[in-house]
């Protein structure tokens, strides 16, 4: 029996052969959460553009504090007022310019105005409530390099250099089939007898959009070389990636392997991975092809952990890689396991810090746990974990985005 690969080594190898799409296209900023920046983005411009008022107050001279100081002029943001008179103080308001002469604001709190003069208590430093003129992005500088995938924040951020527009990679398609006979589409009627709804296209589906690549449905497959012939061709003219789910192992309705290679080149890998154990990898054409197992919760873990990180190489995304945090074991795993295995865990907070509850039921089939679960626990081979012991864990929102 040949050597089960462990997944450090999988990933390795798909990251080695992973090409990043060289295409872009410019979109509006507003259209850009999630997509991929081509270009690293510059700022032409100091934020903020001018030393201003981190508060309501008074702005003046720190040295004049002592007398009541006359009010001689009143700025709202967006005004820009005159340099200040020796003496005076200036009303001001949070995100005005700070007058040419004055070197501190004074929040209203701390004072008291009354018949046009303003008098101040406490002590006053220089440069206090002033936001300095390109205390967060210097013009020149690099606000985003390429290869970040947008968060709601770094729109924020471009837009505040005045950027409208980014070139972002073009948007990877993934051709996404489903094999088996047993397969019924959600929908399409009643369910016949030995049959069973078709999940793994929605779960692909879904976690294809969380990426923001985009989903070539290409449906069910049936159980016969030449239908699996037909569709992996198809899949591989349409889309920049082809995944599969199921046929992968070697029994004889199994077909996407002999097809792959006979069509193109293929490694097939037992993976040193729990769930998941067959999994195949290879092209059809110059198409990047990748062939889950068939089990639910096998399709979501591999992809996960082999096919999540290829994509996103393929997409251009610089750092993919997901945290791994520390939770302390509220289970026991008795038994040292010849594979890594994830297991389905909720992650909760307690007083002790994170605690990783184990869903009671492991199944590759048992769908519900991924859905219950908010996590999958690593235990890597030959160990065993004792309830109290500290687990990695991966949470799924980090996973599934
Ligand atoms: P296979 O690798 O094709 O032998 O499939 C392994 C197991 O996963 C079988 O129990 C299949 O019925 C099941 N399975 C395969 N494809 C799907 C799918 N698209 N949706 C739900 N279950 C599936
Ligand atoms: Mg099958």
């Amino acid at each position: 029996m040949s050597p089960l690969l462990p997944v450090a080594e999988a990933l390795a190898r798909v990251l080695a052969v992973a090409r990043p799409v060289t295409q872009f296209i410019e979109v509006p900023l507003l259209d850009a959460l999630g997509l991929v920046l081509a270009k690293d983005v510059v700022s032409t411009v100091d934020v903020p553009p001018l030393d201003n008022s981190a508060m309501d107050g008074y702005a003046l001279r720190a040295r004049d504090v002592g007398a009541a100081l006359p009010v001689s002029q009143r700025i709202p943001a967006g005004a820009v007022g005159a340099e200040l008179e020796r003496g005076t103080a200036a009303r001001i308001f949070t995100g005005a310019p700070i007058p040419a002469g004055a070197d501190a604001v004074v929040m209203q709190e701390d004072c008291t105005e009354s018949s046009g003069k303003v008098s101040v208590s406490g002590t006053v430093s220089i440069g206090q409530n002033i936001r300095p003129r390109g205390q967060d992005i210097a013009a020149g500088e690099t606000v985003l390099m390429a290869g970040r995938a947008l968060r709601p924040q770094d729109m924020g951020l471009l837009a505040s250099v005045g950027c409208s527009a980014v070139h972002i990679k073009r948007p990877l398609r993934v051709a996404v089939l489903s094999t088996g006979d047993e397969l019924t589409e959600p929908g399409s009627g009643e369910l016949p007898v030995g049959g069973i709804y078709n999940s793994n296209r929605y779960t692909l589906a879904g976690l294809l959009r969380a990426l923001n690549l985009e989903f070539v449905d290409c449906g069910i497959v049936a159980d016969t070389p030449q239908a699996t012939a037909d569709a992996l061709l198809n899949a591989a003219t349409c889309a920049d990636c082809v995944i599969t789910t199921g046929g992968v192992s070697v029994g004889e309705e199994d077909h996407v392997r002999a097809q792959v290679e006979r069509l193109g080149q293929l490694d097939l890998w037992k993976l040193a991975i729990k769930p998941g154990k067959p999994l195949a990898f290879g092209s059809i054409g110059n198409t990047p092809f990748i062939g889950l197992p068939g089990n639910p919760t096998s399709v979501f873990v591999t992809f996960c952990l082999i096919a999540r990180p290829f994509l996103l190489k393929m997409q251009g995304v610089a750092e993919s890689e997901p945290l791994r945090l520390q939770a302390r074991a509220a289970f026991s795993v008795a038994r040292p396991g010849t594979r890594q295995e994830y297991l389905r865990v909720a992650i909760e907070n307690t007083p002790q810090g994170l605690q990783a509850s184990r869903l009671s039921n492991q199944s590759s089939g048992v769908l519900s746990a991924v859905s219950h679960s908010n996590a999958l626990a690593i235990i890597p081979v030959g160990t065993t974990v004792s309830e109290g012991d500290t687990v990695d864990v991966l949470l799924l929102d980090a996973l599934v985005r």
